[in-house]
């Protein structure tokens, strides 16, 4: 229970919105309501710009690209770039993400500042509807009314409550990207994103890495061609993965040694490596800010119960983002910010039926937005469907990258693109372009008879559209 409001004393300084956690979502909303003249202020602990600059998104994707060069230049004889025995020093890894997050910071704080949006740095809680207490590092006080409220305060990595787990001290995503050395063996505690992407990052910068996950597949709730693309990948880089099977006990330290039992319901292993990382999932930032002071009520999950157009319980206040469980992507609670500003401005946007396109950034990437084989079998929907080898588009020769295939899922009925699911290199930007044709609601035909340049990914569109079977062949 958090202190009541009839007890919390002090002035209270007035606004017209306030932005708790400088999220994705809380970040772009008070800037641009700021830019429409409101008088804003965001609340944030710790990260300006929140995760996704700081410790999430862009650093690991900066970290994979330097495990990408580094396998490139593992395979330089088969380019014809002789390289003697490359040597990763860790230290500049993280020296080139910490530049990129330091311009992204200041990139951040000249919004702010051009925006006239107040920046206040320390730990906020509500202490009575629409008034958030905030404590600074140095213990001081400040009492904040807002008009509006918008709650932005993201999620953070699940460690899971198990017997040794707090003591083998884990390593989270937010310490694995600041190692300075590679580690002996890491032993990955989940086949999610975050998991894998890492996964395959540290064994290409010469870790051993094994990855243990509760599903029997990677990618479980994805097409079976998918998964099994994905193991496939994790066999083919020297993962081993351990599936269907739960961590029951932990001994050891992590950066030391650490020793998993593991099981699969009718038998009991011991897993060792040198280092742990949990990727098993992720908690809302919810608990401990005086949500039930406020009036907003959460989810069984501890997620911030928001309706279509992500208002909270209580009036005027909103919550965007991982805490209020929409999609964990930085691309959706951008879009939720776009939501919450225009219902702050008097219009009406919702969540309903936008599209969610995703994009796992191992390498080769698997991107899909739409609908999958799965899901259409399981919602009803018939379909004619074509899958073609990357080695299609050629370009993937000129590369030598021509691991994987592309899906798409057309209406039975009509040339209606239902879905598409690429894995291969440049699958984000591949998948884009015909998620683009879906918003344009394009038949497919279009993409099959577009001109692209030679040779390009999207060229490879032109063959896997080819292949979509005649009106009246359904599955
Ligand atoms: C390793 C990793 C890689 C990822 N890669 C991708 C990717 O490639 N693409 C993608 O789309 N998504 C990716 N994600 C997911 C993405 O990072 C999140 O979905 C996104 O950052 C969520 O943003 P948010 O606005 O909800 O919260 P956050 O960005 O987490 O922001 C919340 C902020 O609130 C602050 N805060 C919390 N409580 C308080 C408080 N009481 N007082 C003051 N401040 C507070 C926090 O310090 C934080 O800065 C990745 C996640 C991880 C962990």
């Amino acid at each position: 229970m958090n202190t009541p409001a009839a007890q919390v004393p002090g002035i209270h300084e007035d606004y017209d919105v306030l932005v708790l956690g400088c999220g994705e979502g809380g970040k772009f909303a008070a800037w641009s309501l700021a830019r429409a003249g409101q008088r804003v202020a965001v609340i944030e602990r710790k990260y300006i710009g929140g995760s996704c600059p700081n410790i999430a998104c862009l650093p690991s994707k900066n970290v994979i690209h330097s495990a990408k060069v580094a396998s490139l230049l593992g395979r330089g004889e088969e380019f014809g770039v002789m390289t003697s025995d490359p040597v990763i020093d860790m230290s500049a890894v993280r020296e080139r993400k910490r530049k990129m997050v330091t311009g992204l910071v200041e990139m951040h704080l000249k919004n702010f500042e051009t925006s006239g949006t107040e920046l206040i740095f320390g730990s906020g809680q509500f202490v009575e509807p629409k008034v958030i207490q905030v404590t600074s590092a140095d213990g001081s006080i400040r009492l904040l009314r807002g008009k509006k409220i918008i709650i932005s305060t993201g999620s953070r990595a699940r460690v899971e409550p198990l017997p040794g787990m707090v003591e083998a001290a884990p390593l989270t995503h937010i310490e694995l990207l600041e190692l300075d050395t590679v580690p002996e063996h890491l032993v990955v505690l989940g086949g999610g994103f975050v998991g894998l992407e890492l996964a395959q990052a540290m064994r290409r910068f010469g870790s051993r890495v094994t990855i243990i996950d509760r599903n029997p597949r990677l990618a479980p709730s994805e097409d079976e061609d998918v998964s099994a693309a994905l193991q496939q990948l994790c066999a083919d880089e020297g993962i081993p993965l351990v599936l269907k099977s739960v961590v029951t006990r932990v001994e050891g330290r992590s950066g030391d040694a650490v020793k998993l039992t593991v099981t699969n319901g009718s038998t009991e292993d011991l897993q060792q490596g040198t280092h742990l990382l949990v990727a098993s999932g992720r908690l809302p930032n919810t608990s401990g800010i005086g949500l039930d002071l406020a009036g907003v009520e959460v989810t069984e999950r501890g997620h911030i119960q928001v309706n279509e157009r992500l208002e909270t319980t209580a009036p005027d206040v909103f919550a965007v983002g991982d805490c209020a469980g929409s999609p964990h992507f930085t691309h959706i609670a951008f879009d939720d910010f776009r939501i919450v500003r225009d219902n702050i401005l008097g219009g009406n946007r919702v969540t309903t039926h936008r599209q969610l396109p995703f994009c796992l950034f191992t390498d080769p990437e698997f991107a899909r937005v739409g609908l999958s084989e799965t899901e259409a079998k399981k919602e009803g929907v018939a379909y004619r469907k074509a899958t073609v080898p990357m080695a299609a588009a050629l370009r993937t020769r000129t590369l030598s990258e021509t691991r994987g295939f592309m899906k798409v899922l057309v209406a039975a009925d009509s040339d209606r693109i239902l879905g598409i699911t690429v894995f291969g290199v440049g699958a984000g930007e591949i998948m884009a372009v015909v998620q683009v044709a879906i918003l344009a609601g394009l038949p497919y035909t279009v993409l099959r008879d577009a001109v692209f340049v030679h040779p390009t990914l999207p060229e490879g569109l032109i063959p896997l559209f080819t292949a979509i079977p005649p009106l009246g062949t359904s599955k």
